[in-house]
């Protein structure tokens, strides 16, 4: 008889793991307590806008994704390979490294060294020191304060001085060979076509506690062979008396909407000298047309540290070298617990068995990622699957 498994939360990691259970054969249920798939990766509707719940790329290129073929399934616009860096009045247009690994620094942000000097780094490892260190150390001074701080503060919502060295190089290895972008719809098309595939997935069932193979919910108890736990780290902790938990970082995406467009650009915007909450911004529309009504411009930015909206309209007007008081907010999403903060002694990957016939999933199990998220899904059904 086909082996019986509960998948709770259907997040990334926990289509993942109903995907690979029913590829063996599995017959699994997903009890998810919102109303549709995705957890982190979703998107709203609000006033003819699309906004993600928090700005993210997908990255097409990802192991796990490439593995997976949903992008295949949705209508993926590639995001522009240009960041541009504010600096004074200016902005620096770097081409990033999946198609210009050299131009990434101009003589205004660094010097050919600290290129070689980065290719050194991506190739080297020195576990138990942190990425801002490493890049630092390796002599990458000015381009680092300049381009790659700010850049990878978006990136891992964190000071790169916080963050561990080997999940710093493993994000830098996958953004280089990476093919980041959005779906027509915004990011959650990408977690519905991925739910497409999972014939049981009950939506508002919120799972209360587990013991042994039975779960308890708000719609009443479930019984399988074997369960995983595929909700955030902090649920899984109370559901499973967890006692280490990861630290956990936060932001704020804001969205903005005015008539038009402060600039033509497509490319994500960062700002080298640091003057004000933003660590990166982009006017999403010029990207993605659908992600606005038509007539008027979506501006979406990230702020990790606790802000207000003047000192946001105050940065932006920096950053786009306009006024915006005429902006309109069209919405605010706080997120505090974003992501796992892949800190010093984080290992990559943990085991994903906890006792008896229950497991684990989630980004923080293996990397603080999509392809993070994925594979943990991946690896604990296999584990039930042996078990
Ligand atoms: C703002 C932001 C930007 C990001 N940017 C990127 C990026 O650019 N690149 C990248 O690779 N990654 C990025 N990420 C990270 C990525 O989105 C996550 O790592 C990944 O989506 C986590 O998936 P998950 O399945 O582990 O967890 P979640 O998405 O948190 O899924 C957990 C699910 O469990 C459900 N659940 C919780 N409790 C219960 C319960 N008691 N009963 C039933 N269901 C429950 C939740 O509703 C949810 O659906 C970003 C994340 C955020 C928030």
């Amino acid at each position: 008889m086909a082996k019986k498994v509960i998948v709770i939360g259907a997040g990334l990691a926990g289509l993942s793991a109903a995907i690979t259970l029913e590829s063996e054969g599995a017959s699994v249920t997903v009890l998810e307590s919102s109303d549709r798939p995705g957890g982190r990766v979703t998107s709203d509707v609000i006033d003819g806008f699309i906004c993600d719940r928090g700005f993210q790329l997908i990255n097409a290129n990802y192991p796990e994704i490439k593995r997976l073929g949903t992008i295949k399934e949705i209508e993926f616009i590639s995001a522009s390979s240009i960041i541009e860096v504010a600096r004074n009045e200016d902005r620096i247009r770097i081409g990033d490294p999946r198609s210009a690994f050299f131009s990434v620094f101009n003589s205004q942000t660094g010097s050919i060294f600290e290129k070689i000097r980065l290719l050194r780094y991506l190739l080297k490892s020195k576990p138990g020191s942190s990425v801002g260190e490493e890049l630092k150390n390796n002599g990458l001074g000015r381009t680092y304060e300049r381009v790659l701080r700010p850049f990878l503060t978006g990136v891992f919502l964190a000071d790169p001085l916080l963050v561990s060295s080997e999940y710093g190089r493993t994000a830098i290895k996958h953004f280089v060979k990476g093919n980041s972008g959005l779906p027509v719809g915004g990011v959650r098309k990408f977690s519905e076509a991925m739910a497409a595939h999972v014939n049981d997935i009950r939506y508002g069932v919120q799972v209360n506690s587990i013991k042994k193979n039975t779960v308890s919910t708000s719609k009443g108890k479930f019984e399988a062979d074997a369960i995983i736990v595929a909700t955030d780290v902090t649920t899984a902790a109370q559901l499973l008396d967890l006692t280490e938990v990861p630290q956990l970082v936060g932001c704020t995406t804001w969205y903005h909407s005015t008539k038009e467009s402060p600039t033509k650009s497509k490319s994500l915007i960062v700002d080298s000298q640091n003057r004000g909450p933003l660590v990166n911004t982009m006017v999403i529309s010029n990207m993605m047309p659908d992600y606005a009504p038509i007539g008027r411009t979506l501006i979406s930015s990230t702020s990790i540290l606790p802000t207000t909206e003047s000192e946001v309209r105050r940065h932006l007007a920096i950053l786009y070298g306009t006024n915006t008081r005429s902006w309109k907010l069209v919405a605010k999403y706080d997120i505090p617990s974003a992501l796992p903060l892949a800190g010093l002694d984080q290992p990559l990957v943990s085991g994903a068995h906890v006792r008896d016939s229950i497991f684990i999933a989630g980004d923080y199990k293996s990397a603080p990622s999509q392809n993070g998220a994925l594979l943990s899904g991946r690896l604990a059904a296999l584990s039930a699957l042996v078990h």
